[in-house]
Formats: C-alpha cells, structure tokens, sequence
C-alpha cells in the first residue's frame, strides 16, 4: 500500500480500525468524518435485524435483514462476529473484510464492545481499538433526543445499556473523551496515521532498508 511519498512505496497489511462506544457518544459522526476524509478506509457495513431509520440507507449503513436471513448467515459462518445489541442483531459480513485485508486495505468497524473483543480475539495483529466517551451522561441523553430518530423507549433502553457499554473501555488500544468533535476526530485521525507507520505492519520495509543499506552513493564533487 502506498504511504509518504508518491515515488517510494512500502507494502504493509490492512489495518482493523474498530470504534465503539454507547449510542450518542459521537461515534457515527467521527466514523462518517473519517471516511470522508480518508478515501483509503473504507466502512465494513454490517447486517442487522434493526428498523431502518429514516435517514439510513439500506447496503450503505447496513443491510438491514430478518431474523432468519440472521441466522442462516451467523449458521453458515458468513459472520466475522455478531452480537445481540438493544434487542436486535447485529453482524460484520466476512467476505469483504478478507479480501480488504488481503489487498492491504484498511476497514473501519462500528461496531459494539462484543463485537471488538471478537475480533480482537481473531485478528490480535490486524486490530486497532478505539473507545469514544461521551462528557457526560446527561450530554449522551440530549445527544440522543436531538438525533430524534428514535423513540422514547429506544431511547431508555440505549441510555440504561450504555453504562454497561462504558464498562469496558479498558479492553480498548485508545480512549478519547468527546467533548469537543474536533479535537477527537483530530486524535482519531492521529491514530490511524501513526498505526499506519508501524513496524511490524510494513512488511515492505525489510526488502527497502536492505536494499537501503547496501546502496553506495556516488562520490560527490
Ligand atoms: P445502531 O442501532 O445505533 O446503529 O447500533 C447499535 C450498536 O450496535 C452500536 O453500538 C453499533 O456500534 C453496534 N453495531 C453495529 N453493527 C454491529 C456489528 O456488526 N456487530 C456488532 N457487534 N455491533 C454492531
């Protein structure tokens, strides 16, 4: 994959960039942030047996499906991971989560705190972490009733669920506190760019430097 310079270019493997956080903490808005940004991350959208919500389109925010089309997936083995999220499913499709991570592309997961320990536990090299915290958790309540797209008793449910969701913000790489969308988006996007320089994630890099340190430079005049 190509990275720094336009004329030197160092393969590495795709990166697993995992956000999760409660519903409202901001998560969806640095994810679509990103994604505008960032033309070499792309989403992994997933399945869910959720209503679609009116500004949601279905196969661009998820491919919304029922309950037995779940489990003929989940059954077949077609689900990197799933989870029960707020009393619906929720799936990563697998296929083209291989053939990004194959071609050495990044993917961007939206996904729940079940869902990162999954694939944390199946792919512990390829996956980065994040956990977003909202300031506080009457700002989560507003931020969901301004979103205005569910109602009252979905939105009981996500706020007594998000506790629990926080709990596990120590299984996360990194932790960033929302309370201003600039500056997280800013350390999110710090953290894909450093994750992209790692080491152990180039593997193009051995055949450079070995090349790099066996180069006699021409005497200068
Ligand atoms: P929402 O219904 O608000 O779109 O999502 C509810 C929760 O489900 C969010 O925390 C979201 O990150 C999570 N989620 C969405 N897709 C998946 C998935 O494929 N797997 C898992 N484990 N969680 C998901």
């Amino acid at each position: 994959m190509a990275e720094g310079s336009k004329h030197i270019q160092i393969e590495r493997r795709g990166l697993m960039l995992v956000i999760s956080s409660p519903s409202g903490a901001g998560k969806s808005t640095i994810a679509r942030n990103l994604l505008e940004a960032d033309p070499g991350l792309s989403l992994s959208v997933s399945v869910t047996t959720r209503q679609r919500r009116p500004s949601e389109i279905a196969g661009r925010h998820y491919h919304f499906i029922n309950q037995r089309e779940f489990e003929r997936l989940r059954d077949s083995d077609a689900l990197l991971e799933w989870a029960e999220v707020h009393g619906n499913f929720y799936g990563t499709p697998r296929e083209p989560v291989e053939e990004a991570m194959a071609a050495g592309r990044d993917m961007l997961f939206d996904i729940d705190w079940q869902g990162a320990q999954q694939l944390q536990e199946k792919m512990p090299a390829d996956v980065v972490s994040i956990f977003i915290l909202p300031p506080s958790m009457t700002e989560l309540q507003s931020r969901l009733h301004r979103r205005a797209e569910d109602t009252e008793a979905v939105i009981a449910t996500r706020l007594a669920n998000s506790r629990a969701e926080i709990e596990h913000w120590r299984e996360y790489d990194y932790v960033i506190l929302n309370d201003d969308l600039d500056v997280a988006f800013d350390a999110v996007q710090s953290i894909v760019k450093a994750e992209r320089l790692r080491r152990d994630r180039r593997h193009g890099l051995f055949d450079f430097v070995t090349k790099l340190v066996t180069e006699t430079p021409a005497l200068s005049s």
